[in-house]
């Protein structure tokens, strides 16, 4: 080794204080062990069974980290607001975001409900400003902080055959509210960054597998380069990379995590 720069370091999240909406299970819960394998003490937040989120902040907290789980409907900004006072109250700080939550609820346009397109709004883009908003209050007290938005390659192009026009457009919102955020923040310490992810397996996917096996043979795999699709575990490098400070002169970038599926 050479120089002074301690490159091992710039990963390293050890004492950081992080924030996992939808933090229990598939990408979510995969994330929140990531974080907590280099360093972080994480708050799982889950909409309404705790029993899965006290379960893994268990595990994550024999492994040395002072995690736990945390209820709140990232939609509704009064359960939004109790749960960062909640977290500010134990850690006095705030110092990773990331907002994971969300939902797809597939309709072709001409047969979605209002009611599902505003559901979908209010989960995975009213969700993200309102945790972020109330997070970013902290993070600015704090002149410090990172926020990781979760958005999609749906919010990039129109991925096909399945419709579902509400989840790109709210998806498309998150990487420009990625933009915008990062923009305002910047004077702040703040870096806004957002994850595009391609075909993953989770249980929001397992449903899809078992129902149209031909679709995610046919269409989800062999729409990547790489003839596959991914796993949870492969997001966990670029998360690390944005939460830590390895990024530090990274921010209003969307990561495109898709095993090249919108190369073509
Ligand atoms: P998942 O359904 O397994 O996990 C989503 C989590 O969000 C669940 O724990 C759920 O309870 C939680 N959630 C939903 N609504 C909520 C609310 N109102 N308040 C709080 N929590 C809520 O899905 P996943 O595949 O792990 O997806 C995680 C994120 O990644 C989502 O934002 C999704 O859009 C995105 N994504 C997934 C894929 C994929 O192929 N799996 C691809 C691109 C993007």
């Amino acid at each position: 080794m050479s120089g002074a720069h301690n490159y091992i370091n710039m990963f390293n999240l050890k004492g950081r204080k992080a924030i996992v909406t939808g933090g229990s299970r598939g990408i979510g819960k995969a994330l929140a062990e990531a974080l907590a394998a280099h360093g972080a003490d994480v708050a799982i937040v889950v909409k309404s069974s705790l029993e899965r989120a006290e379960k893994l902040a268990a595990d994550l907290k024999a492994s040395g980290t002072d995690s736990f789980a945390i209820q709140a409907d990232v939609a509704l900004e009064d359960d939004v607001q109790r749960m960062t006072d909640a977290v500010i109250e134990r850690w006095g700080r705030i110092d990773i975001l990331v907002n994971n939550a969300g939902i797809v609820l597939p309709a072709a346009a001409e047969d979605c409900a209002l009611e599902d397109w505003r559901k979908t709004m209010s989960v995975n883009l009213d969700g993200v400003f309102l945790v972020s908003r109330a997070v970013g209050r902290q993070m600015i007290t704090q002149k410090s902080g990172s926020i990781i938005n979760i958005g999609s390659m749906s919010g990039r192009i129109v991925n096909w055959p399945f419709r579902h026009a509400a989840y790109n457009v709210s998806k498309a919102g998150v990487h420009m509210l990625t933009k915008a955020l990062a923009t305002e923040w910047a004077e702040h310490g703040i870096r806004v960054n957002a994850l595009a992810p391609g075909y993953i397996m989770t249980e929001l996917t397992d449903d899809v597998l078992r129902e149209h096996p031909d679709v995610v043979n046919n269409h989800w795999a062999k729409g990547a380069v790489q003839n596959r699709i991914g796993t949870v575990e492969e997001l966990a490098g670029a998360t690390i990379y944005l939460a830590s400070d390895a990024s530090s002169f990274t921010t209003g970038e969307v990561i495109t995590i898709d095993g090249g599926l919108t190369l073509r």
